[in-house]
């Protein structure tokens, strides 16, 4: 019989926090931004230089911490990682080793098997490194800074995953508190989220872990999927020839779908790791702590409760809705300024679901406006516009964030409820369509149903196909 297998992956999940300038200079954190534009002799390690902590950083990785059941660290310290590459100018990385700013916590996840709690071994601080470009020049490589100083928190998970769907169901979860707390984007695709792998197999109800590899290179869950399915494939397959895994980082190609050896996976040790002398302990206070805790906003548990006694919708929309807080935040607003929360989740749920499933988009991208999908919905409430001019106009404001009653005005795109207007409209049709009315006048009641589409083509589609039903019924 072939052997089980089981596979035991944690992750290391690197997030760019959301602050305006870097951990330890004034410098911009700005996405983009022409190379070397948003640096200083701090973020470019020029000798003699001394970086000074930027405190929102701490506040930021503390409410993390403490949004994932973590014990936070009061008296904490900086270590320097040293290494030589030449996107980190001062030679070293400012990280955290020895205390790190939390330790010890838990997120619950849900997969199909049911809850699990995931273990997070710890959270540390550190700066991000510059970017380094090879393909612009043929003979050398480019580097550029603006990312160097960059504030990111490192989030350590225990080994307690199995498979992609409950690494998936973790990085999901952390993405939403993260996003809830506004400390960060978390958007794969650009970096402000980024995961490494760990992962061994080991034979099904053996007690040692097998050995590990770490995959780089993940941007998007479809990838993390792959990769951990490809990884597992090839380490079973070096266990049953007889070889062995070796520690090692390893990229993953997403195009290729394989993954290949970086360089041998490096313990603590190989960075000599020792404290910052340049950066002075960090002390937490009873009373910053007790401020910290008691700005933790409304998480999705407690804004589902709230949505199902407050707005009367669906639970599957409310699910959808507090999945992520842009969202809500979105709905929150629009339904303060129109009270129709149905509506609002209506075109939530429908339009906007489908355009972001159309165009490949996240929830977060979504760029219109409470204020804009307001006054949409009482341009239909008004009967100012049918429910088919509403989903072109709604189309529009989805990428544009256009102000739709001005939008309407300019393109004339108002009913017509000028009923002499209309009456010569549907008099054309009738005359035009005499089959059709023969039809009707027959018995064959669904002949009303293209005498209606005609009328609405003749007015452009800018008639209430309610009163058009009831002109035609009359006149026929
Ligand atoms: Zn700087």
């Amino acid at each position: 019989m072939a052997k089980q297998y089981e596979t035991v992956i944690g992750l290391e999940v690197h997030v760019e926090l959301a602050t305006k300038t870097k951990i330890f200079c004034g410098c911009s954190t700005a996405f983009g931004g022409a190379p070397n534009t948003h640096t200083c002799p701090v973020c470019t390690g020029m000798p003699g230089t001394l970086p000074v902590l930027n405190k929102k950083v701490l506040e930021y990785a503390v409410a993390v911490g403490l949004a994932t059941n973590c014990t936070v660290t009061r008296y904490g310290k900086f270590d320097r990682k040293n290494y030589f590459y030449p996107d980190n100018p001062q030679n070293y990385q400012i990280s955290q080793l020895y205390l790190p700013i939390c330790r010890d916590g838990s997120v619950e996840i849900e997969t199909e098997a049911g809850k699990k709690q995931v273990g997070i071994h710890e959270i540390h601080m550190e700066e991000d490194a510059g970017k380094l470009i090879h393909d612009e020049w043929e003979d050398c490589s480019l580097v550029d800074y603006n990312r160097s100083g960059v504030p990111l928190i490192e989030i350590v998970s225990e080994p307690d995953m199995r498979n992609a769907e409950e690494v998936i169901a973790y990085l999901e979860k952390l993405r939403m508190l993260i996003q809830y707390l506004g400390a960060s984007d978390c958007k794969l695709q650009e970096g402000s989220m980024r995961a490494d792998v760990n992962l061994s197999v080991r034979e099904a109800g053996a007690a040692e872990f097998g050995t590990r590899t770490e995959m780089k290179n993940l941007n998007s869950f479809r990838a993390i999927a792959r990769a951990i399915e490809g990884e597992r494939e090839r380490q079973i397959e070096l266990i049953e020839s007889g070889q062995k895994v070796v520690q090692e980082t390893r990229r993953w190609d997403d195009g290729k779908g394989e993954s290949y050896a970086m360089r041998s996976k490096e313990d603590a040790q190989d960075y000599r790791y020792f404290p910052d002398p340049d950066l002075a302990p960090i002390v937490i206070s009873d009373e910053w702590l007790a401020e910290i805790k008691a700005a933790q906003p409304e998480f999705r548990t407690e804004k589902m409760a709230r949505y199902k006694k407050e707005y009367g919708i669906p639970d599957y929309d409310i699910e959808i809705i507090t999945g992520s807080k842009h969202m809500a935040d979105l709905f929150e607003e629009t339904v303060r300024l129109c009270g129709e929360p149905k509506k609002v989740s209506n075109w939530l749920m429908v339009e906007t679901l489908r355009l972001l499933k159309e165009r490949g988009m996240d929830p977060e991208d979504i760029c219109f406006s409470p204020e804009n999908l307001a006054k949409l919905i009482r341009l239909v409430d008004g009967k100012s516009i049918n429910g088919t001019v509403a989903k072109e106009v709604f189309e529009i404001m989805f990428e544009k964030d256009i102000d739709p009653e001005k939008y309407v005005e300019e393109k004339g795109l108002e009913t017509v409820s000028d009923e002499g207007a209309l009456r010569r409209a549907v008099e054309e049709v009738i005359a035009a369509n005499p089959k059709s009315v023969e039809d009707y006048r027959n018995g064959k009641g669904k002949a009303i149903g293209f005498l209606v589409g005609q009328t609405m083509k003749a007015m452009k589609g800018k008639a209430d196909p309610g009163m058009v039903n009831r002109l035609l019924k009359e006149m026929l």
